[in-house]
């Protein structure tokens, strides 16, 4: 036979395009419109129905940037349509390619209830089916005038991301608000040819594909263009047979999930998000409907919180679908964070505030960590997930590694502490699955597990700005149900996939350590206000509750449950993954900024009070320590009467010198150069020189940044190619506290931007701090500040939740090559037997350690990362006043590098009082650090007790509350009782012994005798 295998795909694709969908809706006839167009904030939809419409033309521009128009369709059913199914449809100006990042509407009844969104690629409105005939029909629609940000030519810097910046142009045509007959015939049609069109392009030149092929000549064959809706059943019965063989059995399974990734902000603001939230569920609880056999899954606590608060109607039948197990809540967070930033604390309350969300709401507790989009994983999760009782981790975004493949999809997570999390991947490479033949193709082909598992997940609906599942996807979804030379897909509850993979698995690989997403580099540094906020916030709110609960011990204060959680829950709204990272528009960034501020503020304000209440009315100056180390004389958790502490007899030497400065105390000397740089930090006891042999140390170097794409997410490797150290000087001075810290404060000029640093030494301190104040002017540069160690450091040893990971400094692979640019905490080590330096920061998340060969021998070159600029999706990222503190700590390990960033992060109080107080928690045992004392969430005026191992080693040790209790327990994260041997703990006098190992972390419960 003659090879007609073009002739039929070409022909095929042109009248599936150009006839039959067109055809899907048969005859229509125009609605009567009118609209009325609101500037800024939406209102209530009640109050909203009840506003002056005016004339609308189908084809009238509307929309400015981030308004919203109302628009109201009026029209009447033909009477010749009785018995049709009749549908409405509305192109608001749609660009088809870009579904979740334009303009979108929400559909409602006269009497204010919703039906469900309308979106590029969801365009229909249900009627009536079937139609009584001459049925009149109102819809008002909630449109928002949202601008394409990312489009056809993105990462283009733009003044759209700001209300207050956007233009006043309008930005949308309409191009048809009708009423129309849907052809469920030539709908199915389409499917059925789609759907056979995408199979074969995946198959071998095999008889499969031969017939496929002629099946689809054969039903092009009986289907008259010129009626199509009436021989589409014909043209159906020829495709019949081979839609009708089965999959073979050794298939791959895919276990569908109905989706919709919506950012919690991103190219909108939250306030958009709320209604992009209320859209995709309206839609998604109406889907339900139509297929029964269809599931969806959506995360976030916080997501649900909103639609609770600001659309109680479509709630209502969330909760319902919930009810009836339908619509799943997935992931058991408040909302998908960034996992590497936030603090220790932050996502034991990520977790915590989620699932008990969770399970007030609908009873239900999630099983799994569902976070599909973060950028990058901590390798502190796997303990803090199994020790929230959770028992898998599924995530998606490894598979966009520059770099590396990553060569599990369903594996075992090791952690810190050697936790291990059963995790899965979706070898699809796609949270937004359309199920398109070439997504199930690629499913089967590259899943990595295939020797010993069947299946894997597949998120399926439109995401990021939302949209979910279409009815596309559940047509194609019946029909790759059970396919030949497809794999099989099926609607399931990703906790049944985990159970069956778990059984499939017996002996799953492992991967140890954290999952090092090798793009968005730069998420670590990109918004710096936005980090200091975080860091800030999140130990204010760890402080509050450990005042709150000591007063509300010692003296019947009382705990501010309802205020604390609030903030608490606007921290954890802001680690959201492009929040936190930085890479939302200016919009939420500048609301960010406030929130903080506000957060910053009323926190403080709960210390003031708790504070207040424990030391008394009084004149006595009163320092308080809220740092897990003793400071100054004064415990962790307790007050002490300045006038009680030993006085300070240290002090420090400041000497001007030819070459520069030299500040010396009891521990330390440094050298500073006449132009500002650090050329000698050593240890006094040893001898030991830090600062590499002819180099020089905070040393400020600034490059050219321009990522190849993803401006505010990535850096590329080839920003170190383009360097200027900044040796300029503007002037340097010497002076001395009356403390007796010694000051040497460094201005400089560059470019457009000015740097002022106080480099401070402190009595008794080994920390050479740097108080850094930058005014910020640059475009598309990345300062870092340089630290060249003169330590020959195998691994940095990097803080990161509840304890440390190490990274080899070498580059021997291309894994290591690709962590150019990598995560810490409060501090960063470089050490070798013997000797160690560390730099620790109060709002630093990156850096970049360089392994560099010196006359002297191998030394290690650690430079922070201070700040960016670029232009996308915020064009003024970073631009202006922005502040750092970080130091040098001379002869460090990981203890004392430990105490040094957490006291650094929480700093001292004095305030005037009658007495000092004891603490109510102390911890006894080598490396135990306390991290947090607050009540009880459940409101039984228990106390809660987190502590952990830090130094990744077995102790053992003593966790003792001085107040009378009645009784100990062991709790999970999310203070449930650990059932079993685990749960039961013995105290004596309040006293509780304990043995952790290497970053264990365990949380006690302490209930009072009254
Ligand atoms: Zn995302």
């Amino acid at each position: 036979m003659h090879d007609d295998i073009a002739l039929t795909l070409g022909r095929v694709t042109r009248v599936l395009e150009e006839r039959i969908r067109p055809a899907i809706h048969s005859v229509s006839v125009p609605f009567t419109v009118d609209c009325h167009e609101l500037l800024g904030e939406p209102i209530a939809p009640a109050q909203a129905l009840g506003l002056e419409y005016t004339d609308y033309r189908i084809g009238t521009a509307w929309g400015a940037a981030w308004g919203t128009t109302w628009f109201r369709l009026r029209g009447t059913v033909p009477a010749a349509w009785a018995g049709k199914r009749v549908e409405a449809l509305v192109d608001l100006g749609f660009d088809t390619n870009l579904t979740g990042f334009q303009c979108e509407g929400l559909v409602y009844r006269g009497n204010g209830t919703t039906v469900k969104a309308i979106n590029p690629r969801n365009q229909w409105i249900p009627v009536a089916d079937p139609a009584a005939g001459e049925e009149s029909v109102e819809y008002f629609i909630e449109t928002a005038a949202n601008p394409v940000l990312l489009g056809h030519h993105p990462f283009q810097p733009t003044a759209e991301g700001d209300i207050r910046t956007a233009s006043p142009r309008k930005l949308y045509s309409t191009r048809r608000m009708d009423l129309a007959v849907f052809e469920p015939e030539v709908h199915e049609l389409s499917l059925d040819l789609e759907v056979l069109l995408e199979l074969q392009a995946e198959l071998p030149e095999g008889p499969r594909r031969m017939r496929i092929l002629q099946a689809l000549d054969n039903a092009l064959d009986v289907l008259d263009l010129q009626r199509i809706s009436e021989t589409a059943p014909a043209a159906r019965a020829e495709l019949a047979e081979v839609l009708a063989k089965r999959a073979g059995e050794s298939a791959h399974r895919i276990s569908a999930v109905g989706h919709s990734h919506i950012d919690s902000a991103w190219l909108w603001p939250v306030r958009e998000t709320i209604r992009k939230v209320a859209r995709t569920a309206s839609s998604m609880v109406e889907m339900l409907g139509y297929d029964k056999e269809f599931l969806y899954g959506m995360s976030s606590a916080q997501q649900y919180a909103w639609i609770k608060e600001h659309r109680p109607e479509v709630y209502d039948r969330v909760k319902d679908a919930v009810a009836s197990g339908r619509f799943l809540p997935l992931g058991g967070m408040w909302v998908e964070s960034d996992t590497v930033m936030p603090s220790g604390e932050s996502l034991v309350r990520q977790f915590h505030y989620g699932q008990q969300f969770f399970r007030e709401e609908f009873g239900v507790t999630c099983a799994g960590v569902w976070l599909p989009d973060s950028f990058g994983y901590s390798p502190a999760l796997p303990q803090l997930m199994k020790r929230a009782g959770f028992t898998w981790f599924f995530t998606q975004k490894i598979s966009w590694n520059q770099q590396n493949t990553f060569p599990h999809h369903t594996f075992d997570w090791e952690g810190i502490d050697g936790s291990r999390v059963f995790t899965h991947f979706p070898s699809m490479d796609t949270y937004n699955s359309q199920l398109s033949g070439s997504e199930v193709a690629r499913a089967s082909r590259q899943f990595r597990e295939s020797r010993h598992a069947t299946g894997s997940i597949a998120p399926v609906g439109w995401g990021d700005g939302g949209g979910g599942t279409t009815r596309e996807m559940t047509g194609k979804a019946r029909r790759l149900a059970d396919l030949e030379g497809s794999a099989t897909v099926k609607w399931e509850h990703p906790d049944e996939f985990f159970k069956r993979a778990k059984a499939e698995l017996e002996n799953p690989p492992v991967w140890v350590g954290e999952l090092y997403l090798e793009l968005h580099r730069a998420t670590l540094t990109s918004q710096h206000r936005t980090k200091q906020g975080n860091r800030r916030t999140e130990h204010l709110l760890v402080e509050a509750e450990l005042w709150c609960a000591t007063a509300a011990a010692y003296s019947g204060f009382e705990y501010p449950h309802d205020e604390i959680d609030e903030l608490w829950k606007t921290v954890l709204l802001h680690q959201f993954h492009d929040i936190l990272p930085g890479t939302s528009i200016a919009w939420v960034h500048r609301e960010v900024v406030a929130e903080y501020a506000r957060v910053a503020q009323a926190a403080e304000a709960i210390i003031a009070a708790a504070q207040a209440a424990l030391v008394g009315r009084g004149e006595r100056p009163i320092a308080l320590n809220a740092a897990p180390f003793t400071r100054s004389g004064v415990r962790t958790g307790a007050g002490t009467a300045v006038a009680e502490l030993a006085p300070v007899t240290e002090t420090v030497t400041a000497t001007e010198t030819a070459a520069g400065f030299v500040l010396s105390n009891a521990l330390v000397t440094v050298a500073i150069s006449r132009d500002g740089l650090v050329t000698s930090a050593i240890e006094n006891a040893t001898g030991r020189e830090t600062i590499a042999a002819g180099k020089e140390a905070n040393l400020l170097q600034l490059h050219q940044d321009f990522p190849n794409k993803w401006d505010a997410w990535d850096v590329d490797k080839f920003y170190r190619n383009q360097v200027t150290d900044l040796r300029e000087l503007d002037s340097i001075s010497l002076s001395t506290d009356a403390d007796g810290t010694a000051r040497v404060v460094v201005e400089r000029s560059f470019s457009a931007s000015t740097v002022r640093q106080e480099l401070t030494l402190a009595p008794g301190s080994r920390v050479l701090q740097i108080e850094q104040s930058t005014d910020w002017h640059e475009t598309e540069k990345f300062l870092k500040v340089a630290f060249p160690l003169d330590i020959r450091a195998e691994h940095t040893v990097a803080e990161t939740q509840f304890g440390y990971q190490k990274r080899v400094t070498h580059v021997n692979t291309s894994w290591e090559a690709a962590k150019f640019e990598t995560s810490m905490h409060r501090f960063v080590l470089a050490e070798e037997p013997g000797f160690g330096a560390a730099l620790i920061n109060d709002s630093i998340y990156g850096f970049d350690v360089t392994r560099d060969s010196t006359e002297a021998g191998v030394m290690t070159n650690v430079r922070l990362s201070l700040l960016r600029a670029p232009r996308f999706p915020d064009p003024e990222t970073d631009q202006g006043i922005q502040g750092h503190r970080y130091g040098l700590v001379i002869g460090a390990d990981i203890a004392s590098a430990t105490e040094a960033g957490a006291l650094l992060n929480s700093p001292e109080r004095t305030l005037a009082g009658a007495h000092g107080f004891d603490p109510l928690v102390t911890v006894e045992g080598t490396g135990i650090v306390l991290s947090s004392v607050k009540l009880a969430g459940d409101r039984s005026g228990d106390l809660v007790v987190r502590v952990y191992e830090s130094l990744g080693r077995r102790v053992a040790g003593t966790v003792n509350v001085h107040r009378p209790v009645e009784r100990a327990s062991a709790i999970t994260l999310l203070e449930d009782p650990i059932e079993g041997p685990g749960g039961t703990v013995e105290h004596s006098g309040g006293s509780v012994a304990i043995a952790l190992t290497a970053f264990e972390v365990r949380t006690l419960r302490f209930t009072f005798k009254d």
